[in-house]
């Protein structure tokens, strides 16, 4: 029997692959991410009892922290994932509601809990970014009420219809995990690199929550896989669903999102470029040589080889 204090390599601070990879490379089903799992994982485990999701002593630089094109691209960043994340959290609550067993409704609670953490920290982090309390709902919707109504709504929608109007539950599962989590989180990955040094915990709170959705997606995967092994005559019906909801992401604005957000970071890397010195964002290539263009084409390069590694897995190769 496992040591209920043992934290799982895969949810441990140091020893966790990036997101990238270990989306790519794990293999982890809903019976073993049951709620015992997570209990020695994330709280005991990612977190260390970090209730923020960072270190006390993380501190963004004061170019950050102060108004500035760095300071706009991070809080636009992170008002728009917390809306992202909120949104996600009471997606979820269908898919804990239809849940056909015990190992899913435990695994999709968790993942519940665990979004709605992301959405609390990227939001409690704008508040280390110069946000008043008083403030911080305004602001969220100053800085990307807009961004959402064109790409985060429609996803919503999209998704709902399954879940609420539907109460198809493989639909729900399928469309989390190939449409919204995995297109969405090569731009946390990206994001953990490109923050790192000039806002550690900013870095930080996108490490835990990249650690997370390695197992959101790895999970979401297993179970689409098992239920599609199960089910085949169910795979018409599940290919037509992701591509017509690939058809609804290509009309959404989210590169253009994408790369306004690096064009603001990339004023404000030219002006402070003495501060990131040698930092690599990834090995052999220094922040400060990179462009908005090449980090943005290397997000979505990395969400295209994993949603191609994960639609393998799951057997929906052909939806490519
Ligand atoms: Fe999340
Ligand atoms: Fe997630």
């Amino acid at each position: 029997m496992t040591d209920p204090n043992t934290v799982p390599s895969e949810a441990d601070w140091e020893s966790a692959p990036s997101l990238v990879d270990g989306a790519m490379e794990l293999q982890l089903t809903a019976e073993t991410c049951d709620l015992q799992y997570w209990l020695r994982s994330v709280p005991q485990g990612t977190l260390r009892g970090q209730v923020l999701g960072h270190a006390e002593d993380s501190r963004p630089l004061s170019v950050v922290a102060e108004p500035g094109p760095l300071n706009s691209a991070l809080t636009q960043e992170l008002a728009f994932r917390s809306i992202a994340e909120e949104k996600a959290t009471r997606a979820i609550s269908y898919l804990v509601a239809l849940a056909p067993d015990n190992p899913s409704l435990e695994f999709y609670a968790t993942q519940l809990l665990d979004e709605a953490r992301h959405a609390m920290v990227f939001r409690s982090h704008l508040l280390e970014l110069g946000i008043g309390a008083a403030d911080l709902w305004p602001s969220i919707e100053r800085l990307a009420g807009e961004d959402s109504r064109r790409i985060l709504v429609p996803l919503e929608e999209f998704g709902l219809r399954a879940l609420r109007d539907q109460r198809d539950f493989i639909g729900g599962v399928v469309i989390l995990t190939v449409l919204v989590e995995g297109v969405l989180a090569p731009s946390a990955e990206l994001s953990e690199r490109k923050w790192r040094v000039l806002d550690p915990g900013a870095s930080e709170v996108e490490r835990g929550a990249g650690i997370d959705e390695i197992r959101h997606l790895t999970v979401g995967s297993s179970i689409a896989r098992e239920y599609l092994l199960a089910h085949p005559e169910e795979k018409p019906r599940i290919l037509e669903l992701i591509q017509e909801g690939y058809a609804l992401w290509e009309k959404l604005p989210s590169n253009e999102l994408v790369l306004r957000r690096e064009e603001l970071f990339q004023q404000g890397l030219e002006q402070h470029a003495g501060l990131v010195g040698d930092y690599e964002i990834w090995p052999g290539r220094r922040l400060v040589d990179t462009t908005a263009q090449e980090r943005a084409e290397t997000a979505h390069e990395w969400s295209t080889r994993m949603q191609r590694t994960r639609m393998v897995y799951m057997g929906l190769e052909e939806a490519l």
